[in-house]
């Protein structure tokens, strides 16, 4: 058997991915995870661009398996989605940010607004608002403070119904972004109709700018319009400074990527904190 340690990468063989598709799908598997404190959010600072300070963070969840090691969000969230199990673990990561955020304002930490990525299931839950309203309620979370990621895909899924639960949410008062941007199929005329506040440009166009000129002219615009409409707009996945002349360059506010720091456990998060400048 293969011993894997928390901060070894590794590649997933097809016994691997049984393995854990196994764990997920056997007897509640993903609850026991749950139960037994397998799970860990990790944030992501998110930083703003005119001064370089951190004015956020993205809630990325990790999976510390006992037998299998560090378990990406990509191996076991769509398996999850498939199961249903993303139900309650999506439930778990809401409330656990939202605990989180409160510890840090208790602890002084300058308050931040943290986002939560939502898959398309738990998008489609019909209780979805009521639930992230009574952990904020439980937690004494103010909901400016919370921000919810969504793909295009699930905005495209059921028009009328959608348009309805996004405005739930902002009466509620949380902040509503569209993430991996560019890859699915809305056009930002049809974004128009959707109260989103921020659009995150998916890593994909952001990997070659400076480089592709392509690349160049899809950020550039989709930068000015997004402005048009009154959207903020994040770039995600900056690892090097070209990019960040070139996002300066387009007046984009905000970035997020390795460059600044790879999502982290909330104990090195909070030093990082401790150690930014003020806001
Ligand atoms: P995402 O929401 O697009 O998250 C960004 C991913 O890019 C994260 O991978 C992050 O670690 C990675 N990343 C950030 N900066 C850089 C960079 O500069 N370079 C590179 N190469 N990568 C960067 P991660 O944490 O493995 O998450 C993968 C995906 O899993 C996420 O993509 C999201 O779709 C999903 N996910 C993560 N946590 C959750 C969760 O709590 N709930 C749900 N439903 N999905 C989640
Ligand atoms: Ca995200
Ligand atoms: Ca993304
Ligand atoms: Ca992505």
């Amino acid at each position: 058997a293969k011993s894997i340690g928390h901060n070894t990468s590794f590649v997933f063989d097809v016994d691997m991915i049984d393995t854990i598709r196994a764990h997920l799908t056997l007897g509640g598997g993903l609850r026991k995870a749950i139960e037994e404190e397998e799970f860990e959010l990790f944030y992501q600072p998110k930083v703003r661009l005119s001064d370089e300070v951190t004015v956020g963070a993205e809630a990325l969840i990790r999976w510390f398996h006992p037998e299998l090691g560090l378990i990406s969000p990509d191996q076991f969230i769509p398996m999850a989605e498939e199961s249903g199990m993303i139900l309650p673990l999506g439930e778990w990561v809401i409330r656990t940010a939202c605990k989180q955020i409160k510890t840090w304002q208790d602890q002084g930490i300058p308050p931040i607004s943290v986002s939560v990525n939502l898959s398309g299931r738990q998008f489609m839950q019909t209780d979805l608002v009521e639930m992230v309203a009574q952990v904020l309620e439980e937690t004494g979370v103010d909901s400016q403070y919370l921000e919810l990621e969504l793909t295009e895909s699930m905005l495209m899924a059921d028009a009328q119904q959608t348009i309805e639960k996004l405005h739930a949410f902002r009466k509620l008062g949380v902040t509503l972004s569209i993430d991996d941007f560019g890859t699915g199929y809305s056009s930002l005329a049809y974004l128009k109709k959707f109260p989103i506040q921020t659009l995150k440009i998916d890593r994909s166009f952001v990997n070659d700018l400076g480089i592709s000129g392509g690349d160049d002219a899809i950020v550039k615009a989709t930068i000015a319009m997004a402005k048009s409409l009154n959207l903020k707009v994040i770039a995600e996945g900056v690892e090097n400074r070209s990019q960040i002349d070139v996002l300066n360059g387009f007046q984009c506010q905000e970035v997020q990527g390795y460059l600044f720091a790879k999502p982290m456990s909330n104990k090195d998060f909070v030093h990082y904190m401790k150690t930014q400048k003020m806001v």
